[in-house]
């Protein structure tokens, strides 16, 4: 095993710190293994370890594995040096990168680089945690179909005024002082929201939405308050301002960095939003090494991944 360096706390010194594969070997092995190795097929913890070929071997039932096996860099011919970079710049990144960028920067092919992007944004899935409580705005925004650089007849046809045919509504969920969580949904029907807020929302729960008509009767089963957007002025305490935070951050990265995204990714797009938004209180490091272990799948609890303990 190489001997242990300080920590990476930039980008510079990240790609220089995993320009070595032992170390990002070891680096990995202790993130999913923390008790040590043991094998993904009998369960075994005793083994072998092939130094030049970087493998562990079972000596229950022989089998060879590597510190890939079972996360997301499983089957993929790039090394570590260039997947603990990619995670690195992907996690810390607060637009967004494209995968002609990401490509440029590590020395891969835009379609390596788009394959990774794809893995690594899975990784950042946080997966559903328990029902957001306290005071919980929701909040919906209409993303794609942009009207100004399409051709004349095609604007006719897909432009419809109130959101249209193209757009793609997403809904934000946000506790007062905690987590956002977005999700697109089919449309924004009373009983699609309504589905929503259930789905998201602890039953009893301070819930402040706009005035969309959608949202009467979430009076039955929260404390129900709306926001005027035509008024000037905040009313109180009542106000969807973490998730219009949010929409001006997911928009700009949509803008930005990334030229179209295809609808069916969206949803892709918009888990690394959130776990950027969400994760903004960490360091760099910090961002890095709780991708890298979901990456390496592990289960974390919200608190874990929020650094709370
Ligand atoms: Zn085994």
């Amino acid at each position: 095993m190489s001997a242990k360096k300080s920590l990476p706390t930039n980008l510079i010194e990240a790609i220089r710190y995993f320009s070595d594969l032992d170390i990002c070997t070891d680096f990995v092995a202790e993130l999913r293994w923390p008790h040590g190795p043991h094998c993904p097929d009998c369960g075994c913890v005793e083994f072998s370890y092939l130094t030049t070929r970087r493998l562990w071997k079972c000596k229950a039932c022989k089998r060879q594995y590597s510190v890939k096996v079972g996360t997301i860099f499983e089957d993929s011919k790039l090394g570590l040096d260039k997947w603990l970079p990619a995670v690195w710049l992907i996690a810390n990144s607060k637009n967004g990168i494209s995968s002609h960028e990401l490509g440029r920067a590590l020395g891969v092919t835009q379609k390596s680089a788009w394959f990774m992007l794809h893995r690594i944004r899975l990784a950042m899935q946080t997966g559903s945690f328990d029902k957001l409580d306290g005071t919980v705005e929701v909040d919906e925004t209409f993303i794609g179909g942009k009207a100004r650089n399409m051709h004349k007849d095609v604007r006719k046809r897909r432009v419809t005024g109130t959101g249209g045919k193209d757009k793609k509504v997403v809904v934000g969920v946000k506790q007062r002082g905690g987590p956002i969580r977005a999700a697109v949904v089919p449309d924004t029907r009373h009983a699609t929201l309504h589905a929503h807020v259930h789905e998201n929302v602890a039953p009893g729960a301070a819930v402040h939405t706009d005035a969309l008509r959608s949202y009467s009767g979430l009076d039955k089963d929260f404390a129900h308050e709306t926001v005027d957007h035509a008024e000037f002025y905040v009313d109180g305490q009542v106000h969807t301002n973490g998730t219009e935070n949010f929409w001006s951050l997911l928009k700009r990265g949509l803008h930005g960095t990334y030229v179209h995204v295809e609808p069916f990714h969206l949803f892709r797009y918009l888990d690394e939003r959130v776990f950027t938004f969400n994760m903004r209180e960490l360091d760099d490091y910090g961002r890095f090494a709780t991708v890298l272990r979901l990456a390496a799948g592990r289960r974390l609890t919200y608190a874990e991944l929020t650094g709370q303990r």
